[in-house]
C-alpha cells in the first residue's frame, strides 16, 4: 500500500437518492471521451462505461418497485487488479486512487479478470465517432487506442487542475469545489466526492452515516466508495412502532 498523502480521495452514494435517470453515465461519457456503444457491441457484452447503473426489482407486481445501484472503480486500498498488472500499468497512488497508467498497458486483462466490481474495460476496437461528434472530445483527456484497458479515475484530470490552480493562487482546496463529471450532473445530489482525510468535508461526513456499508465488503479490498443504505419505510415504521 502507498504511503498516504494530504488528501485521500472518495466518493459516498446515497442509494436513497438515486432515482436511476443515467445523467452520471453520459457526463462520465462525454468527459472521459468514453467510446460510444453500438447496440451491436452491447449485444457482445463488450460495451464500455466507467460507471453502470444497476437495476435491481423489489417486491411482486403489481407492487413492485425500481432499485438503482450506481457502480463505478471503488478505488480499493487493497485492490485485486493491482498485483496482476505485470507491467505496473495499474497501481495505487498516495492519494487513494487506483490509478491507470494507458501507455504502459499490454493488454493481457488479467486486471479485468480480477476485479469484482467488473468496472475495467479493454477496447477491443479503435473506438471511432461520427464527423459531427469529433469536437466534442475532451481535450485533456487521451482517447484510448485498441488493446487498452480503461476505468474511472475519479476525473483525475479535474483533480490536477483544480488542486494546482489553488497551490498556484495559495489557498486551501475548499470543500465541494472538485467533484467528478457523474457527481456534478447528477440532479439529486446522490455522488458525494471530496477529501475524506478531512474531517470536516461532507465525503467525511457522510461516510459515517449509519446506512453506510462497502461492496462485496467481505472481500477485504477496502474500497474508498462507501455506499448508504436505500432507507426502507416498513422497517423504519417498525423501527419507531
Ligand atoms: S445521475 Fe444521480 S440519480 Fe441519476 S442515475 Fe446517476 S447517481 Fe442516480
Amino acid at each position: 500500500m502507498a504511503q498516504q498523502s494530504e488528501h485521500k480521495w472518495g466518493m459516498v452514494i446515497d442509494l436513497d437518492k438515486c432515482i436511476g435517470c443515467q445523467a452520471c453515465v453520459i457526463a462520465c461519457q462525454a468527459e472521459n471521451n468514453v467510446p460510444l456503444n453500438t447496440e451491436e457491441i452491447f449485444n457482445q457484452k463488450r460495451a464500455i462505461e466507467w460507471i453502470r447503473v444497476e437495476r435491481y426489482w423489489e417486491g411482486e407486481f403489481p407492487n413492485v418497485k425500481a432499485r438503482f445501484l450506481p457502480v463505478l472503480c471503488q478505488h480499493c486500498e487493497n485492490a485485486p487488479c493491482e498485483p496482476v498488472c505485470p507491467v505496473y500499468a495499474t497501481y495505487h497512488n498516495q492519494e487513494g486512487l487506483n490509478v491507470q497508467v494507458y501507455n504502459r498497458c499490454v493488454g493481457t486483462r488479467y486486471c479485468q479478470n480480477n476485479c469484482p466490481y467488473h468496472v475495467r474495460f479493454f477496447n477491443y476496437w479503435t473506438p471511432q465517432w461520427p464527423e459531427s461528434l469529433r469536437n466534442q472530445l475532451n481535450p485533456d483527456v487521451t482517447v484510448r487506442s485498441r488493446g487498452i484497458m480503461e476505468k474511472c479515475t475519479f476525473c483525475i484530470q479535474r483533480i490536477r487542475r483544480t488542486t494546482r490552480n489553488a497551490k498556484r493562487e495559495g489557498r486551501k482546496l475548499e470543500d465541494g469545489l472538485l467533484q467528478p463529471a457523474c457527481a456534478q450532473a447528477c440532479p439529486t445530489s446522490t455522488l458525494t466526492f471530496g477529501d475524506l482525510n478531512d474531517p470536516d468535508s461532507k465525503v467525511s461526513q457522510l461516510a459515517k452515516n449509519s446506512r453506510n456499508y462497502k461492496l462485496l465488503e467481505k472481500l477485504g479490498t477496502d474500497p474508498n466508495v462507501i455506499y448508504l443504505k436505500k432507507v426502507d419505510p416498513k422497517a423504519a415504521e417498525e423501527l419507531h412502532a
